[in-house]
């Protein structure tokens, strides 16, 4: 059993999504809580959103990754990026209520010259602006590759920031395989090491999901560039390894590689074979 699915754009609704995955072959998937690059969000229609759920259940979906804008930069220098970013958080946590007890991924964000420390501090404070008690949700901090003052590509700076979450509870991780190799994690050939190493500083109980991509670059290239499985630097051996990996079982693996339909039809049944 593996849930598999890929990235999918909201633009006819949530069942559709739904109805998509489930022509794909795939049983769970991502999808843009709004425009990638910014602007404002679509209201979620209540009837659309309940279909999805009835949807989830019947086809005994796992849990989906929402994913936040790449425009969200709760650490930026600019002080009305940072709040915008702040809104987007609080209202998009807001709208996951109508899709309840899933995922929502993002990227931490990019210091800006500010420093790490600061990025870590003005990280974990956004999300606790946006994060309340009484919410369905878990957030998800992405491992990130590195490019420029991005936050997140190493273990240790992820761990800082959820020490610094006050309901813990609701934050984890969702390990991206080429971002943490393009940071300098060998998950080719020393993935039992890695995930040994995201244990001992953040806890396994922590990793939530997979954004499961091949590379075209080097592992510690720091350039975040993603492949169709088995066709760049990872290759389909490590992403098999990966899959299958029993620490990584029942997690929800969503390919983020460059394809058409067609091509993540044909990526979602090799993953399933492997099963
Ligand atoms: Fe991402
Ligand atoms: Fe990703
Ligand atoms: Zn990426």
């Amino acid at each position: 059993m593996v849930f598999i699915g890929c990235h999918l754009s909201v633009v006819n609704g949530y069942e559709a999504m739904g109805k998509q995955m489930k022509d794909f072959g795939g049983n769970t998937f991502s999808w843009f809580t709004r425009n990638p690059r910014g602007g404002k969000a679509k209201d979620i229609v209540a009837e659309d959103a309940e279909a999805l759920r009835d949807l989830l259940k019947k086809e005994k979906f796992g849990k989906l990754v929402a994913h936040g804008s790449y425009t969200m930069n709760l650490c930026s220098a600019n002080l009305s990026t940072r709040a915008n970013g702040v809104d987007m958080f609080q209202n998009d946590l807001k709208r996951m209520e109508m899709v309840p007890d899933q995922y929502y991924n993002f990227h931490p964000g990019a210091h800006t010259g500010q420093g790490v420390e600061k990025g870590i501090e003005q990280i974990a404070e956004g999300i606790n602006k946006g994060l309340r008690p009484e919410m369905h949700t878990t957030v998800l901090l992405e491992t990130m590759a590195g490019k420029g003052s991005e936050m997140g590509s190493s273990f240790e700076e992820l761990r800082e920031i959820i020490d610094r979450v006050e309901f813990s509870e609701k934050i984890g991780v969702c390990f991206d395989t080429c971002h943490v190799w393009d940071a300098g994690y060998d998950i080719v050939n020393d993935l039992d090491r890695v995930l040994n190493r995201f244990d001992e500083v953040i806890g396994l109980d922590r990793l939530k999901a997979v954004h499961f991509n091949d590379s075209k670059n080097e592992c510690g290239s720091h350039k975040d560039r993603h492949e169709k499985l088995g066709q760049g630097m990872i290759g389909m051996d490590a992403m098999k390894r990966i899959a299958m990996h029993p620490v990584l079982s029942g997690l929800p693996f969503i390919l983020e590689t460059p394809n058409d339909d067609e091509g993540y039809k044909s990526e979602i049944a090799i993953v399933k074979g492997w099963f």
